[in-house]
């Protein structure tokens, strides 16, 4: 018997515990508190001095296995489940920095993560430097005395730039900050950020852990110093807690990761070459492609190339619009992570509250199109994108 387990044994097998009823499949606790047989045990279980289950708020057995299971494939010490991606953004931030401390992050991260640094979080005295991606001179140069996390998203959204996260890793330990990695467009069946020099990773578990668009959920992972005696902390006090079915949804959603990862990355590699050979396509975004400026460094850092892929069609608002519309099967959504297909005009939905000059300083065009490719077939994806591309 080995001791170390491939990554499709652990999505399957990691962080399960069985009851004395030995159920074979997890099961699911839907119980706010738990009993304890005496007075003494409830004050050890207080005081940890007595590991156990208390409360739901920060003790659950079917949230553990989910917590379990997901260090497991992240190759991390400890990991703690959160209600959303948002709020494990949010819990590391209030565990981990205080007020005057500087952050340097991405330039290209969700749209709430912005508002969350440059707006919540501003207004309790914490500075934020965005910088470029692909810039790792750039992340070095934004360092201060007071910096203390670097924190990116790769491959980005929608253009999917690709950051050199070793790279980055090495500015963060010069500069005495931590990096912490937003591992949702990868998932830990496609990279590793732990293994490549980060600190953290933090998942929106909302996209493809749960990959079938039923449940809101998040992690935060890394060193058992920085996330138990850290962000549990908070978690315990604050309660941005991840409820027990949700829990239970995305340890299910866990167990086909790595099929369903790399089955769409195929198919989104299908659909970049063919959209890259249309003649009403511009250019197309997709870390597979050869034309890609990081496909290299994708190439290295990812097994795959992910299920996002952009692309800018010829005729601006108008013509992309006209693709979006003429959809029949693709979902016109601003979500992503799911089985089904989905569809966007980045532009006017996701950054649509940015001006103009920064969008276009950003390279979001208004012939641009974000695609999350899905299960479906490839040739009924391309004749309902064909639709439109005239
Ligand atoms: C969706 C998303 C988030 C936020 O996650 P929620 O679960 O919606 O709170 C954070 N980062 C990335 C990259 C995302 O796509």
């Amino acid at each position: 018997m080995k001791d170390t387990f491939e990554l499709a044994t652990l999505s399957v097998r990691a962080g399960q515990r069985r009851t004395e009823l030995q159920e074979h499949s997890e099961a699911l606790f839907l119980t706010s508190s738990f009993v304890f047989d005496s007075a003494a045990q409830a004050a050890a279980r207080f005081t940890g001095a007595e590991e156990g289950f208390v409360y739901s708020r920060f003790t659950n057995p079917t949230v553990s296995m989910f917590q379990d299971r997901l260090a497991a494939l992240e190759g991390a010490e400890a990991c703690v489940a959160t209600a959303s991606g948002m709020s494990a953004i949010l819990a590391m931030a209030m565990a981990l920095l205080k007020s005057g401390d500087h952050v340097v992050c991405s330039s290209a991260v969700f749209g709430a993560t912005v508002q969350l640094f440059s707006g919540v979080l501003a207004r309790f005295g914490l500075q934020t430097t965005f910088v470029s991606p692909t810039d790792a001179r750039a992340w070095e140069r934004a360092l201060r005395p007071n910096t203390k996390l670097l924190f990116l998203e790769t491959p980005s959204n929608p253009l999917t730039e690709v950051s050199d996260i070793g790279a980055i890793a090495a500015v963060a330990k010069k500069g005495g900050a931590l990096l912490a990695v937003d591992n949702c467009f990868c998932t830990p069946a496609l990279q590793r950020p732990l293994a490549l020099g980060a600190d953290l990773v933090i998942h929106s578990a909302t996209k493809y852990l749960d990959g079938q668009g039923r449940v809101m959920g998040g992690a935060v992972l890394g060193a058992k110093a920085l996330v138990m005696d850290g962000v549990f902390g908070f978690l315990r006090t604050a309660g941005p807690t991840l409820s027990p079915f949700n829990a239970w949804v995305i340890l299910k959603g866990l167990e086909t990761l790595e099929l369903r990862m790399l089955a769409q990355s195929e198919r989104a590699l299908e659909l970049a070459r063919w959209l890259e050979r249309h003649p009403k396509v511009a250019r197309v975004f997709y870390p597979g492609l050869e034309s890609h400026p990081q496909h290299a460094l994708a190439g290295r850092q990812q097994r795959a190339g992910g299920a996002v892929v952009s692309f800018e069609v010829k005729g601006g608002r108008e013509a992309a619009w006209k693709v979006i519309d003429a959809t029949r099967l693709v979902s016109i959504t601003g979500n992503l992570g799911d089985v089904k297909t989905t569809i966007t005009h980045p532009a006017t939905t996701t950054h649509g509250r940015i001006s103009a000059e920064a969008r276009a300083a950003a390279g979001i065009g208004e012939g641009l199109i974000r695609l999350a490719v899905g299960l479906e077939s490839t040739e009924d994806l391309k004749a309902d994108l064909s639709r439109g591309l005239g």
